[in-house]
């Protein structure tokens, strides 16, 4: 049988180190804050904001919450960041993805001062993760380095395939395990021969958002596998990337879904507030 990797668990040893981190920079005078910020109410998005909330306020970190209306103009968003960019109580600056049609994504990100984007997704954090400086780094894949060297799974000298080449996901996973000296494969779309490729990983991150696509077929005998996939199945049960009863039997280790990378991405935005604290003293 493989290893079965925990995120509920591991996410809840980290989140409990960061309430510890808290505590003691509260002792120092330092409070923490994170705004989050939604527009329109996405049922999803809400779900997501609720949860983020919540890991705030047990880890001991603050959270603003801004509910704007779904036709809040592009113009009154960029104002509120920029007034919370100028906020020295403010350290951490969350906008909610996806944003309405009518609000340039690229520009609301770019917007974010760089010392507050706890999501990792601008251009910034993106260039120093890309030349290996310190910067805040996108949370799915940086909770998957964590439940990778948690579960005592070596990533140096290993075959890294990742499936998929997203910004919040599949490219910072890439740079993340070089970073730890994987030798890394980046599949996408237009991959020949991707069973083949696949087949290579000792470690296989799959991140394609298609419910149960990696079968066995795609999977070496005594692979790690980790699915980033989120999706609901016929059923209205969770299910991931991986078709997880096929390709479990096989592998050394397998994160499921629920349960697996999922808890990791909350966790380690918790981690960015606190850095983004640390650092700004
Ligand atoms: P995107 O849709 O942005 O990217 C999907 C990637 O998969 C693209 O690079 C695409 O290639 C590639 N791809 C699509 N189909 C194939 C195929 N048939 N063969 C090979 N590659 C393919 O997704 P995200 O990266 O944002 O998310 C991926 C999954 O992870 C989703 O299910 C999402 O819900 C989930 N997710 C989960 C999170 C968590 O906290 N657990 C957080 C973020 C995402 P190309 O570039 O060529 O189009």
């Amino acid at each position: 049988m493989p290893q079965i990797i925990d995120g509920k668990a591991i996410s809840a040893q980290i989140k409990d180190e960061l309430k510890e981190r808290v505590a003691a920079l509260k002792q120092e005078g330092i409070s923490l804050c994170l705004a989050v910020i939604q527009v329109g109410n996405d049922p999803a998005s809400s779900v997501y904001v609720g949860n983020k909330k919540k890991a705030c306020a047990y880890i001991g970190i603050e959270s603003l919450s801004y509910e704007l209306e779904e036709n809040t103009t592009q113009e009154e968003l960029l104002n509120l960041i920029k007034e919370l960019n100028k906020r020295q109580d403010i350290n951490g600056i969350l906008v909610q993805l996806p944003l309405p049609g009518h609000i340039d994504e690229d520009l609301v990100i770019r917007t974010i001062d760089p010392s507050k984007d706890v999501d990792g997704f601008h251009p910034q954090s993106v260039g120093t993760l890309c030349i290996g400086q310190k910067g805040f780094v996108s949370c799915t894949p940086a909770g998957i380095i964590q439940l990778l060297k948690r579960s005592g799974i070596e990533i140096a000298g290993k075959e890294c395939v990742v499936i998929g080449r997203s910004n919040i996901v599949g490219k910072p996973m890439a740079l993340l395990l070089l970073r730890e000296n994987g030798t890394v494969t980046v599949a996408h779309s237009k991959t020949a021969n991707l069973k083949e490729v696949a087949k290579r990983a000792d470690i296989l991150v799959v991140a394609v958002g298609k419910p149960k696509m990696i079968t066995r077929e795609y999977v070496k005998e005594g692979a790690v596998v980790i699915d980033v996939g989120i999706h609901r199945n016929e059923n209205n049960k969770l299910c991931g990337d991986v078709d997880y009863d096929d390709v479990a039997p096989i592998c050394s280790a397998i994160t499921p879904v629920p349960g697996g990378v999922g808890p990791m991405t909350i966790a380690m935005l918790m981690n960015n507030c606190v850095e983004s604290a640390a650092l700004n003293r």
